[in-house]
């Protein structure tokens, strides 16, 4: 193992409802398919994240069942959970953002920054219901947003036009409990100084080096005019403010995505007092070793690039006005922002309320993970927009991942089974036999680099043109018409299988699930490349119980290597890996799409 730390960190989901594979294509998939490159690899990687379960949205979901919002959280945290498990993401440590440990990191930031002058307190306009006159929580002021005319917007943000707002911005704005208008009175908030990181923000932007362009342009571009973000916000669900006159408020919190960022450092924190060393994460937050690649969709650019690293900079004392670490010490900033972009479903925006969606779940239970985990790394929205189609998806399956590398394996392993019942032993070798070698072992360097720098299209396009010339070898070489000259067959078909064993290596970082079953099928036993599963743990300070994804993925077999394949391994007759879909599954999924089912 080196010594390279590298943390993955991982999109929070909001706790609203089950994820699609929209979500699922921007920070899931791409964040497992690093991540498991990096073990092969030999690196000691840290991959966290967990359900985000503050905020507005949450307490209105609850409001109209008349729940509270931790059910409403609990209840999706769990759908969440299955999901991603589900998928293969090996995370070592999802978890959630309303345990008492996040709580108490999230405080401690926000100190550190009020410490250091970047957090500071500012008399402004808050809504009080004049009947009662009582707070009024922002999701309960409704009005028109001044930004695109919607007249449903919340006090807190616009659904329409996806701005963040503040209650005084609206328009007409009315309570939505009696329809009466609110009061705006003086009243203070802590606001986070972000022009006071104009400067080291841009210093870091130009120091990062390999993001793609049009994530480095927008980040570039948001320091053009930087100012101050409300750090609280008037809400009864969320992080507690840790000051007195503040602790004990029901009506001020912590505003949600100022905690949900810091998920990354108090799920790592979690992660480690769970390991039963406390202090572990500091090696992948505090070392300069140490490396942190962020994933996502675009629409959370300005939290990555822009409000996590200011909270950074500031907890570390490196904005303008200077200043010392907190009590954790100097954190990392990330390494980079590696977002995708968004992905539509048959032309059309994923939108639950017009059922234009497929959640994961339903996905699952009709196809396998790995041939949705395959679609998203070779035709995902890695570096555009990009549509989803049934007829693309059902393509890709047959003709990728059944007809060329599932029928390479089953071809090559069938042979040998048949013929010679394990890997057979090889005669000397001719130039055909050498150049399909040197081409898959001479594959490992090239896909490599390409997955470290997330150019994961370009990857999985490569490792399948090595397939491609696996099945062509094998065409070339005819194995099938040997029968007479024994000797050269097994040369040809333990040169075929070597080659299998290659691209199975190559493949292991999209194709999990069938990686290992390839790697039983080549005699192999024990776990090759490793799959998350869900524990049920309790709060380590408040003792409440929650399901998290964690997994044992430093034991793996799976190296990024090409490993020898020992003649003499006994083989049976293959099943087959894929499963080919009938084309019909196309107009079935589209009339779902339509609900006329
Ligand atoms: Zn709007």
């Amino acid at each position: 193992m080196s010594d390279r730390h590298i943390l993955t960190a991982v999109a929070w989901p909001y706790a609203n409802g089950p994820r699609h594979i929209g979500h699922v294509s921007g920070f899931g998939v791409p964040s497992d398919v690093f991540s498991r490159y990096h073990r092969m690899a030999g690196d000691r990687v840290l991959m966290v994240s967990g359900t985000d379960e503050h905020g507005t949205p949450i307490t209105v979901a609850a409001d109209a069942e008349g729940v509270s919002p931790r059910e409403i959280a609990d209840r999706n945290n769990r759908v969440i959970v299955d999901d991603l498990q589900s998928l293969g993401l090996s995370y070592d440590l999802f978890t959630r953002t309303t345990t008492a440990n996040h709580a108490a990191i999230s405080q401690e930031i926000f100190l550190g920054l009020l410490k250091n002058g970047y957090v500071f307190p500012k008399t402004t306009l808050g809504a009080i219901s004049p009947s009662t006159g009582r707070t009024l929580p922002d999701r309960y002021i409704e009005g028109t947003c001044p930004i695109c005319g919607y007249d449903g917007a919340r006090g807190d943000q616009c659904d329409n036009c996806g701005n963040q707002l503040d209650p005084v911005d609206l328009i007409n704005p009315r309570s939505r409990i009696n329809g009466e208008t609110p009061r705006f009175v003086e009243e203070e908030h802590y606001f986070l100084d972000l022009p006071a990181f104009t400067r080291s923000l841009g210093d870091w932007l130009d120091s990062r080096r390999g993001w793609r362009p049009n994530v480095l342009n927008f980040a570039k571009n948001l320091l053009t005019d930087l100012k101050p973000r409300s750090y609280t916000r008037d809400i009864d669900w969320g992080v507690a403010v840790p000051l007195d006159g503040w602790r004990d408020r029901p009506d001020k919190r912590i505003y949600v995505w100022f905690d949900a960022v810091v998920g990354y450092l108090s799920a790592s924190i979690e992660w480690a007092r769970r390991s039963g060393d406390d202090d572990a994460w500091r090696q992948w937050w505090q070392t300069p070793d140490s490396d942190a690649y962020y994933f996502m969709g675009k629409d959370n650019i300005v939290f990555h690039a822009e409000i996590w690293p200011a909270q950074l900079l500031g907890y570390d004392g490196e904005g303008d006005k200077g200043g010392t670490p907190g009590s954790l010490g100097r954190l990392n900033l990330p390494t980079e922002v590696v977002s995708s972009e968004f992905l539509t479903m048959e032309g059309r925006k994923f939108s639950s309320s017009r059922q234009v969606v497929i959640y994961v779940r339903d996905f699952l239970a009709r196809y396998d993970a790995d041939a949705l985990r395959y679609f998203i790394a070779a035709a995902g929205p890695e570096s555009q927009d990009t549509d989803f189609t049934w007829a693309e998806f059902l393509r890709r399956n047959n003709d990728e991942l059944v007809a060329g590398w599932g029928n390479l394996v089953n071809r090559t392993v069938s042979m040998a089974a048949k013929n010679v019942g394990a890997v057979p032993t090889p005669g000397e070798l001719t130039d055909a036999d050498r150049a399909l070698l040197s081409a898959t072992q001479g594959a490992f360097g090239p896909i490599g680099e390409l997955l470290a720098r997330n150019r994961q299209k370009a990857a999985a396009t490569e490792a399948m043109r090595v397939v491609g010339e696996a099945n062509k070898y094998l065409s070339d070489q005819a194995p099938w018409k040997l029968k007479e000259d024994p000797a050269r067959r097994d040369t040809v078909l333990h040169t075929a299988l070597q080659a299998v064993s290659d691209c199975n290596a190559l493949l292991t970082p999209f194709l999990p699930h069938s990686a290992q079953k390839v790697h039983e099928l080549l005699g192999g036993t024990g776990t090759w490349s490793p799959v998350p599963r869900i524990e049920e743990v309790t709060d380590l300070d408040d003792g409440s119980p929650y399901p998290v994804i964690t997994g044992d993925y430093g034991d793996a077999q799976a190296v990024w290597a090409s490993r020898p394949l020992p003649s003499g391994t006994p083989l049976a007759p293959p099943t087959p890996v894929f499963k080919k879909l009938d084309e019909s599954i196309v107009a079935d999924e589209l009339r779902r799409l339509e609900g006329d089912e």
